[in-house]
């Protein structure tokens, strides 16, 4: 008889991996509002559907590998929303900066994969994005988490703190998943002081469209100012297309080339490279949609804070509630009413915001629970 299981040994940093958790699916036809993976509840724009079906009919071919178009787009797009003093620092961005990838999820593995030598420690906020201590194992590297303060903050000296000989990267995640606080450019910048010239940062601005506060991080003029930082960005959440997985890297040239050799090659569909040309250039009426969400997130939190929730201020499209151990028992009866949320076991609640009727619906569970 043939046995059943495989005995390839699987490598000890694979089989210690937590599993990646999605936000629950919910069945096609459910009456369920999905607020539990940071979506963008709007549809599809016309002019990126049809973009969507015309590049449909290539897909015999293999996409541009270095998605030239877009990349060229994006440089465009960037270097206009440069601050002057940037763009007198460093010049525009150039499409060789850009490194687009299959989600910025795959983008984080691919320079991580770059970067990261067996042992070599990788320094991130915790809690935050649950990818980052799974690609951080997968590419052989030490995870070395550092708590958040109480109030959901980074702790920012606490990292700086935690830097040794064997550091090769920091994560900063702002606005940080899940807890939606961000941190401002002035801090950002005092702990890039703090870093050495040969340790990567990895500023992770997923949700950076949704930020309203002042003295917001600015990514590309932080890359303007150290040669060490790289800016992480994604088409998933403000821009609508994470079914269609388009994220990407801005680093120098140098950097941008290594995460290239390490990327997997044709990643990123001709489909999704389309779609995300075309929102680029739907970007006014996808923010007009940002706009939206932010107003709802204003008022999820005022009217969960006046049921006497404990809510921090969220710069991103979700917002947190600290359970602790009432977690699992209240998103289950939030799912229950129609409302699909993500918990976080014994820890907290992540409730994204979409729509105003799921703001009415959450806000209704939610007042159930005082
Ligand atoms: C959602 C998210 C991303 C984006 O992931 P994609 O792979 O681009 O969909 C990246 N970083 C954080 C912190 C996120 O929450």
């Amino acid at each position: 008889m043939r046995s059943v299981t495989s005995r390839v040994p699987l490598r000890p940093a694979i089989s210690a991996l937590p599993a990646y958790v999605p936000g629950a699916r919910v069945p096609v036809g459910a009456a369920a509002f999905k607020l539990s993976s940071n979506e963008n509840p709007y549809p599809p724009l016309a002019s990126v559907q049809a973009a969507i079906i015309d590049a449909a009919s290539d897909i015999n071919r293999y996409p541009d590998m270095f998605a030239t178009e877009l990349s060229a787009a994006l440089a465009a797009d960037l270097t206009a929303g440069l601050t002057p003093a940037a763009l007198a620092a460093k010049g525009p961005v150039t499409a060789e900066q850009i490194v687009v990838g299959n989600g910025s999820v795959a983008v984080l593995a691919h320079i991580l994969e770059a970067v990261v030598d067996a042992g070599d420690e990788v320094i991130y906020p915790w809690r935050s994005f649950e990818a980052y201590p799974i690609t951080v194992s997968v590419a052989g590297g030490t995870s070395v988490p550092v708590p958040l303060r109480a109030d959901g903050g980074f702790d920012l000296p606490a990292m700086a703190a935690a830097l040794t000989p064997r550091t090769r990267v920091v994560m900063v995640c702002t606005p940080n998943n899940p807890t939606g606080s961000a941190v401002t450019h002035t801090a950002l910048e005092e702990f890039l002081t703090q870093v050495p010239s040969d340790v990567l940062v990895i500023v992770d601005e997923a949700y950076l469209e949704f930020v309203r506060m002042d003295d917001p991080v600015d990514g590309l003029a932080a890359l303007a100012a150290h040669p060490n930082v790289v800016v992480l960005r994604t088409f998933s959440k403000a821009y609508g297309l994470a079914g269609l997985r388009v994220g990407y890297a801005v680093a120098r040239p140098r950097l941008a080339a290594g995460i290239r050799s390490a990327s997997t090659p044709f990643g990123v569909s001709h489909i999704a490279q389309r779609a995300a040309i075309a929102s680029l250039r739907a970007k006014a009426e996808l923010l007009e949609r940002v706009e939206s969400i932010v107003v709802e997130r204003t008022r999820m939190t005022a009217a969960l804070r006046e049921q006497g929730w404990d809510v921090p201020d969220s710069q991103a499209n979700f917002i947190w509630l600290a359970l602790g151990d009432r977690t699992a028992d209240y998103a289950a009866e939030a799912s229950a009413a129609g409302v699909i949320v993500r918990p976080f076991a014994g820890v907290g609640l992540r409730v994204s915001v979409g729509e105003p009727e799921a703001t009415d619906l959450f806000i209704k569970v939610a007042a159930g629970w005082r």
